[in-house]
């Protein structure tokens, strides 16, 4: 049984960061998680009761009735939450001041799409394809990949699909692809590996461009670098595309090619890529996790994982900033977009395009409404010059009420 279809209740483990892919993946299995517990698997027997509370990162091992009524009581409760929000679900995202946002899903699998309508998305921000190359001993081959991408173009009905070529590496490796390294994280990952097993890109290419005949597709490539691998990876469309063109197969011959900004050094050399590049995404997992040297699946370093380290931001605030002044879209789509404290930061910094987990999306949808952008600037600025993090803190903390 696929991994998706299994009915779990919650997810403990005893490693990982709360982004690593792991984390991630029970984000979109809706369920209760909690990363890097350490010992859980000590504590815990086979047929015990436990409580999964992923808001605070507790497990509760063999509850006393009353503790299992108390959590009980608030499941129900994160529940008529969740109802109460749907009323949201078709109004359009728009700041009390009338400023636009767009709110679009994260997927791993094409099944997702169904979550994603339900939680009025306007687009998909990001399929990580890498997921339908998981969990199985063969590769998908090029018209099983074409039938995915082309289920979620037809599925969204124009709505922009953005679809990330292959991130394979790091913490999600494939037998037939593994080229571990000493540092998987820092090695032969994303378009790295891609450029280096041409093989596997071209037939993703192909399906890519074949889907985007279907929908409004658009093509994401991850973790690029430097202007070389930019130019690589577009000489390697132009040449699918013409092999296309010769065999008389149709496809969007203008389809969007962006790229994710996720490493320090592209956010920093963001010129290059706002002129080769139709629209941008920012990948914060991985860009906190390269900035601040804090490998994100490792839960020994994961207390220093900060999205509010001043680096970060004003790496992130570069990047907004530079690609609005381009006209190139930009949007954030790492675990940061879905996140509600973030959600007015990041709309100060000038985001208007944010891609999360749907189970995310109409939270932040009521944070956009309730946000006025002229009320929030000062504060913003506030927090860009603030060097000491319990100020940092307190300035978010006023930035959120209300
Ligand atoms: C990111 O790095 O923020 C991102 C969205 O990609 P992934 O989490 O798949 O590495
Ligand atoms: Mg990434």
């Amino acid at each position: 049984v696929p991994f998706k279809q299994h009915h779990f209740g919650g997810c403990v483990t005893d490693l990982g960061g709360v982004t690593s892919h792991t984390a991630i993946l029970a984000r979109s299995l809706g369920i209760p998680a909690i990363v890097g517990a350490h010992t859980a698997r000590q504590m815990v027997r086979e047929g015990e009761v436990v409580i999964v509370d992923g808001v605070h990162g507790v497990l509760i091992v063999d509850p006393d009735p009353l503790v299992l009524e108390e959590y009980q009581k608030r499941q129900h409760e994160h529940e008529s939450q969740r109802q109460k929000l749907k009323r949201i679900r078709g109004t359009p995202a728009t700041t009390r001041d009338g400023t636009a946002v767009d709110l679009h899903a994260n997927i791993e699998l094409p099944q997702d799409i169904e979550q994603v309508r339900e939680s009025g998305a306007t687009g998909v921000g990001l399929f990580r394809s890498e997921f339908l190359f998981l969990n199985r001993g063969d590769l998908p081959g090029e018209d099983e990949q074409f039938e995915a991408y082309r289920h979620v173009a037809q599925a969204m009905r124009g709505m922009p699909v953005t679809i990330r070529t292959l991130d394979l590496g790091a913490d999600k490796t494939v037998n037939s692809a593994a080229r571990g390294g000493p540092n998987p994280a820092m090695g032969l990952r994303a378009i790295r590996l891609c450029l280096a097993e041409p093989q596997m890109l071209r037939i993703q290419l192909r399906a890519l461009l074949r889907a985007s005949h279907y929908g409004n597709v658009k093509i994401l490539v991850p973790m690029l670098s430097s202007v070389s691998e930019i130019n690589q990876t577009l000489q390697f469309i132009d040449n699918v595309k013409q092999n296309l063109d010769e065999e008389g197969i149709a496809y969007n011959r203008n389809v969007p090619i962006g790229g994710m900004i996720e490493i320090p050094a592209a956010a920093l050399a963001l010129n290059v890529f706002t002129k080769k590049l139709d629209f941008l995404s920012i990948g914060t997992n991985d860009l906190i996790q390269y900035t601040l040297a804090i490998d994100r699946t490792d839960e020994e370093v994961a207390h220093l994982y900060d999205p509010l380290h001043p680096a970060v931001l004003h790496l992130l605030a570069h990047v907004i900033n530079g690609a609005n002044k381009a006209g190139v879209p930009v949007s954030v789509c790492g675990e940061m977009a879905g996140e509600l404290a973030y959600t007015r930061l990041l709309l100060g910094l000038g985001l208007r395009q944010f891609s999360m987990h749907p189970s995310q999306l109409l939270g932040v949808k009521q944070r956009v409404l309730t946000t006025s952008l002229p009320e929030i600037t000062s504060l913003t600025q506030k927090i860009m010059r603030a060097d000491d993090p319990m100020k940092t803190r307190d300035l978010l903390a006023k930035l959120n009420v209300a």
